[in-house]
């Protein structure tokens, strides 16, 4: 069994690290590796090693740090293969689903390739006589990246690509169940030919996260993970007054209007659902089935649900694995029970799947629940699991106001064939992302991701625009040559009025 150790100034270190915690195989449930968790002491060395090599980064022109960019995206694209299949052993997604995700992450790196157009600033001739004014925008320092598990490889490349490329470092600490990705994409790095120190991985709990966000060194922290850890990352790292962005977690509704296509909507609700066992922020967890047509839905997308070929990630055949451990299992298997006893309709029952030959693994088959109210658990939380409920709604009036009463707000949809509801819809819901007749909206590497309310703690959403804008601050530069003394506009001497526009 190996043991995964950090990065640290460009070479993996044990450091003083001595708990360690188990990287499991969820398709077998059995124990692959383990992970090194950080001690405060591993935490200063991956920050003194990002703060060593920014003044260098920092000071390295744009070409070249395209050139590194340009190195590194060929590099993850050679090695896409290689990264999904970690991600399928540690994480349990099916391998398609895995390499999608490298390639979404890839469209990050391509996106920070444009970096010098990115950071270009602007001019401004003659705002005053013989005066100009440009403005630029400069690196912050060591960057921290606090990452969840669902996306080992796709939700650490939404940050550093762009927090390099503006020339900052990077300290990542990735999710200590699935931690070999960041690892191969650290040696990715190297090869690139990135200096030693501008990347770092450092494997850890909540000791490490705290070491990391309290430290004085560090000048951002961009963190994505569950709506209280989000919360207080956010908090504590404000309180010491460093740039935070935190993403949290979701309850994304897709309504289903009388107008739409039945047959449709049903094909991307399931795959919405149970893409990647619903182990994604963005995955549909509730289905509002607006109006006369609900039963017709419920119907449609309960074929389809028990068609889902459920098994290990690494088989082609799979359309979805296992959820990540065993207690993820078991608590997704408690909330259907608590649906069912508060009055659910559990159409489809995913709890008793078992894929021959995987007895021990952490499977859970589609489970579809009807008749869900606002006030029930299933409802209420987060459930992260292969789990769709469904709620009724008489319009879309009455769905936009359930949408805007729930706490999150990261990712919504509607479909519909009417462009005037659908218009109404996105104006009026209260969701970072929306989509009309794409049920996981999330947007492309040039523009932003991120969500309202509880999903987002912070005013910077991560990568496009404002990821550059999240990883830099600006300079506006005011100047003036001035003439002699005597010369036409030259210096006419002190003038105590406040300058306005002469
Ligand atoms: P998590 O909050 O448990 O962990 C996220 C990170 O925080 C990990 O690196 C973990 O080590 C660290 N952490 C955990 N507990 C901590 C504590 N007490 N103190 C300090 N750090 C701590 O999340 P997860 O289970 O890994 O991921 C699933 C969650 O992430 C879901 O809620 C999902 O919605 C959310 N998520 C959100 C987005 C988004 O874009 N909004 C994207 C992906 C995942």
């Amino acid at each position: 069994m190996a043991v995964i150790e950090h990065w640290i100034g460009g070479r993996a270190v044990a450091g003083r690290s001595v708990r360690t915690a188990p990287v499991y195989d969820p398709a077998t449930g059995r124990q692959r590796n383990e992970v090194l968790l950080a001690t405060p002491e591993d935490a200063a060395a991956a920050v003194d090693a990002a703060r060593a090599a920014y003044d260098g980064w920092s000071q390295t022109s744009l070409m070249r740090r395209t050139r590194v960019l340009f190195a590194f995206r060929e590099l993850v694209n050679r090695d896409a293969g290689r990264l999904a299949e970690l991600i399928t052993a540690e994480h349990g997604k099916v391998l398609s689903d895995a390499l999608g995700e490298v390639h979404r992450g890839l469209e990050v790196v391509e996106f920070a390739c444009g970096i010098p157009t990115l950071l270009k600033g602007d001019y401004s001739d003659q705002v005053s006589t013989g005066v100009d004014t440009w403005s630029f925008r400069e690196p912050i320092g060591a960057c921290v990246g606090i990452t969840p598990f669902n996306f080992p490889a796709m939700v650490p490349m939404w940050m550093f690509p762009v927090a390099i490329a503006c020339g900052n470092t990077f300290v990542l600490k990735p999710s200590e169940r699935d931690p070999s990705a960041s690892m191969l994409l650290a040696r990715l790095w190297q090869e690139a030919g990135l200096p030693d120190g501008v990347f770092n991985v450092l494997h850890g709990d909540k000791v490490a996260v705290d070491a990391l966000i309290d430290s004085p060194e560090v000048a951002a922290v961009s963190f994505v993970g569950s709506t209280p850890i989000a919360r207080y990352v956010h908090e504590r790292a404000s309180a010491t007054g460093k740039r935070v962005q935190a993403l949290g977690g979701a309850k994304n509704h897709a309504v289903v209007l009388p107008d739409a296509d039945v047959d449709f909507a049903a094909d991307h609700l399931v795959a919405a659902a149970f893409g990647s066992a619903g182990e994604r922020c963005m995955a549909v967890s509730a289905a509002v089935a607006v109006g006369s047509e609900a039963d017709r839905v419920v119907d449609a997308v309960a074929r389809r649900a028990r068609a889902v070929r459920v098994g290990p990630g690494g088989d082609p055949d799979s359309e979805m694995g296992p959820v990540v451990t065993r207690q993820a299992r078991e608590r997704i298997a408690g909330l259907i029970e608590t649906g069912a006893e508060q009055g659910g309709r559990v159409v489809v029952d995913g709890r008793g799947h078992v894929v021959p030959g995987h007895e021990q693994g952490f499977f859970l088959g589609p489970t579809l629940i009807d008749q869900v109210r606002r006030d029930m658990d299933v409802y209420r939380e987060e459930i992260f699991g292969p789990v769709l409920c469904v709620v009724r709604a008489d319009d879309v009036d009455e769905a936009i106001a359930l949408i805007n009463a729930n706490p999150y707000g990261n990712g919504t949809a509607v479909f519909t064939s009417s462009g005037e509801a659908a218009r109404r819809f996105q104006r009026g819901v209260h969701v970072g992302m929306i989509g009309v007749n794409v049920p996981v909206p999330v947007p492309m590497a040039f523009y932003s991701f991120g969500g309202w309310k509880e999903s987002l703690f912070g005013d910077k959403h991560v990568h496009g625009p404002e990821g550059v804008s999240f990883y830099t601050r600006a300079k506006v530069v005011t100047t003036r040559w001035p003439r002699p003394h005597g010369a036409p506009h030259g210096n006419s001497g002190a003038s105590f009025d406040f300058p306005s526009n002469a």
